[in-house]
């Protein structure tokens, strides 16, 4: 997709620009206090599977929604005592907490990789925090920079990088270089997910306990790095051109199927459904999927990782 992307700047008139955009769905690049992020209405799927259209990424790796407030993050997130001292001494900070999503908590399954935890964090940029106010909905974003790439901490590396790929930019100047957001992971043991710009020693004392480490060594929790992650309770067939009697088509393309990820074969449109129509398939019963072949191209790949990912052997 080729578009003209425009240079926002962050004064009324900008912000209300940008939370427009992001209300119709488009990608804001905007200013954090560790990198530049890619900004996408947290809700919508279209929008999450445009982010990773644009950054070329080739897997659908959960990503970091943005809220405002601890309010909002209530609104979306199963809370507990934990959340409360970490969050009331840290945000607005480069802190991310992985939480319990709520049952009703609206978000699209792209922006968890369709786990049942979320990682979310309120910022503490400025120009951050006014487009959240001002957009009010929770914004999921990575780092504005195509994937593989280095992450951009001026608006100039952002527009390097995905001019034409996005809507807008908001330039709010050069960020702080180099301080990730420290994540912990708390629907378990309060464990230490990513070191960050938070030392160890300050949450733990916040926390009144010792934080678990995520050592290499433990079982993966990273779905990007299951080989079975999300898994329909029947059997799955890749790459089908004619089902067998009986199996179910997961279609793409003008094919006659039980469910079709995009009948125009948009592969923006087709990730945005991806999960929806596994649930749904899964919900219908337990007889052998099919799935058409998907083109391995730009959002393909990670279409077709999650898919072999879905399909794989059982007992991993
Ligand atoms: P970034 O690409 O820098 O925004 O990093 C996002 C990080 O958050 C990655 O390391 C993800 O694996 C991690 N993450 C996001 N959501 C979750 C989740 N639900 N559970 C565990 N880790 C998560
Ligand atoms: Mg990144």
């Amino acid at each position: 997709m080729s578009q003209t992307t425009k240079m926002l700047i962050p004064d009324a008139e900008g912000f209300e620009d940008a939370a427009k955009i992001l209300g119709a769905g488009g990608l804001v690049a905007f200013p954090t206090e560790t990198v530049y992020g890619l900004g996408g209405d947290a809700r919508n799927d279209h929008a999450v599977a445009r982010i990773f259209e644009a950054k070329g990424r080739p897997k659908f790796n959960p990503l970091i929604v943005h809220v405002p407030d601890i309010e909002t993050a209530k609104t979306h997130v199963e809370w507990g005592d934990a959340a409360d001292r970490l969050a009331s001494a840290f945000w607005p900070g480069p802190l991310t907490l992985v939480l319990p999503l709520k049952p009703d908590a609206g978000l699209s399954p792209l922006v968890t990789a369709d786990l049942p935890t979320v990682a979310i964090r309120v910022p503490a940029h400025p120009v951050a925090r006014q487009l959240l106010q001002t957009f009010g909905g929770p914004v999921a974003a990575p780092s504005a920079n195509p994937s593989g790439r280095i992450s951009p901490t001026q608006a100039a590396h952002v527009s390097a990088g995905l001019s034409g790929r996005i809507e807008a930019i908001l330039d709010g100047g050069a960020c702080d270089v180099g301080v990730e957001s420290t994540i912990v992971g708390l629907s378990d043991t309060p464990t230490l997910l990513r070191p960050g710009g938070l030392p160890v020693e300050a949450l733990e004392q916040a926390l009144g306990a010792p934080l678990s480490h995520h050592g290499k060594s433990d079982p993966l929790t990273a779905p990007g790095q299951m080989t079975s992650h999300y898994a329909p309770g029947a059997p799955m067939r890749l790459n089908v051109t004619d089902p067998e009697p009986g199996e179910r088509l997961l279609g793409f393309g003008p094919v006659d199927c039980t469910l079709n990820l995009s009948r125009a074969g948009d592969l923006t449109e087709a990730a945005a459904n991806l999960f929806h129509h596994l649930h749904a398939l899964d919900a219908q019963g337990d007889g052998p999927i099919a799935v058409s072949p998907i083109p391995q191209t730009g959002l393909g790949l990670a279409i077709n990782d999650r898919l072999k990912r879905a399909a794989a052997p059982r007992d991993v």
